[in-house]
């Protein structure tokens, strides 16, 4: 079976990207250790064998290597950081674009796009739409992120601009669409609906169907620290991306996917970096080759509103607290959008009354995903004393974090 998502001819010529990342990695102190007796990356077997990049490696070697565009800004965006201050990626103007557009073609001339992802707070995806619908040529409508009551005159500001693209991340057009067909409002000349950021949710179907027949889903696929790694189209599977030339995929005996860029202007020394997302390679059914499908998270990375919950570093954090016995944050979703996040704590005769709320507190002083998530709903996350912890209906057990579904 395929490991790889690029044959050796087509990835050898690029592979000296991979091996100048692998120099510029031993020379900071903390990841040096790991790669001793890794010197030369000349093959697809040499990168299978150099350990891979998790959680923060990247950031320890940018905090070290400081990287600098050759030409142009370097901009810096947060990559899904949870405890303390937001994890940075970097990139330069452009945002690796161009090779993005060589691909994929969603937008024309003649399209009018609405721009959806939230700009500020060192989020990247809006910026990167930008420079894409740059290269695209269109009519752009640079919006953000607006609040619920102001949806319905904006709708009507994009029929009245004739609108013809939106994109936006799932959570985000979902808002949108089902507020639209709650009112009874219809986008007719709307044609096409790009999506990054989160998976593809069917619900958003059920209600494009009634508000925006002739609309069809174009995704991206990738990361602040990877920038996008693939692309689909109306007639790929919504979890299936054609992944870019420069961008080599692999994944290991556990399916987890892992990362490395082959492009030459890439500022994240991006080699073999997880990012938590299991995959395999599949004939995709649009006809167009192979695709990366995209099985799901396997570590305990959760998706909040956008945002990177780090499961693990929060339930640490918590069990450290004298008074705690064990902890469990609960994740409860509704059409596929996380309405609240709970931590529940069992607790032994230390914990003092004032615990959870004192908790909650400190969580969401020091969590910048939890803070950020709900500044406008700080009431929806809520740190709780239970009896019980939740188990696993089949295997018993209890893991660190559960997802409910309350649709
Ligand atoms: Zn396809």
């Amino acid at each position: 079976m395929t490991t790889f998502s690029l044959s050796p001819e087509a990835a050898e010529p690029l592979i000296h990207v991979a091996q100048r990342n692998l120099r510029r990695l031993k020379t900071v102190p903390d990841l040096a250790p790991r790669y001793t007796g890794h010197d030369k990356v000349l093959t697809l077997g040499d990168i299978a064998a150099v350990p891979p990049l998790v959680k923060d490696d990247l950031n320890v070697a940018l905090a070290h290597l400081q990287p600098k565009a050759e030409t142009g800004a370097t901009w810096l965006f947060q990559s899904g950081g949870s405890t303390g201050a937001p994890k940075v990626g970097y990139a330069p103007t452009g945002f690796y674009m161009t090779g993005v557009y060589e691909q994929w073609r969603p937008l024309d001339r003649d399209d009018v796009f609405v721009n959806c992802w939230g700009a500020g707070r060192m989020w990247g995806a809006h910026f990167l739409a930008a420079a894409f619908a740059d290269l695209s040529g269109c009519q752009v409508i640079a919006l953000g992120s607006v609040t619920k009551d102001e949806y319905s005159d904006w709708i009507s500001f994009f029929n009245l601009r004739k609108v013809t693209a939106i994109g936006g991340t799932t959570s985000v057009l979902r808002l949108w669409f089902a507020h639209a067909r709650a009112n009874g409002i219809e986008l007719p000349s709307l044609r096409k609906v790009l999506w990054l950021g989160e998976s593809w949710h069917s619900a958003v179907d059920e209600d494009l169907a009634a508000v925006a027949p002739n609309a069809r889903r174009w995704g991206m696929f990738g990361s602040t620290e990877t920038w996008v790694v693939g692309t689909n189209t109306p007639d790929c599977p919504m979890d299936t991306f054609h992944t870019l030339p420069a961008q080599l995929v692999h994944f290991g005996d556990d399916e987890l996917l892992d990362f490395t860029t082959l492009n030459p202007d890439m500022l994240n020394p991006v080699l073999r970096y997880q990012t938590g997302d299991a995959g395999q390679f599949v004939e995709c059914a649009c006809g167009r080759g192979m695709g990366m499908k995209i099985l799901g998270r396997r570590d305990s990375v959760v998706q909040v509103r956008g945002l990177g919950l780090h499961v693990d570093d929060i339930i640490a954090q918590v069990e450290r607290e004298p008074g705690v016995s064990r902890a469990q944050v609960l994740i409860t979703e509704l059409r596929g959008r996380v309405s609240t996040v709970d931590v529940l704590l069992l607790t032994d005769q230390n914990a003092t009354p004032d615990l959870a709320e004192r908790l909650r507190k400190e969580l969401q002083g020091s969590t910048f995903t939890i803070s950020t998530a709900f500044q406008h709903d700080p009431d929806s996350f809520q740190v709780k004393v239970v009896d019980s912890l939740i188990s696993n209906d089949r295997t018993g057990k209890t893991s660190n974090f559960v997802v409910r579904d309350q649709s």
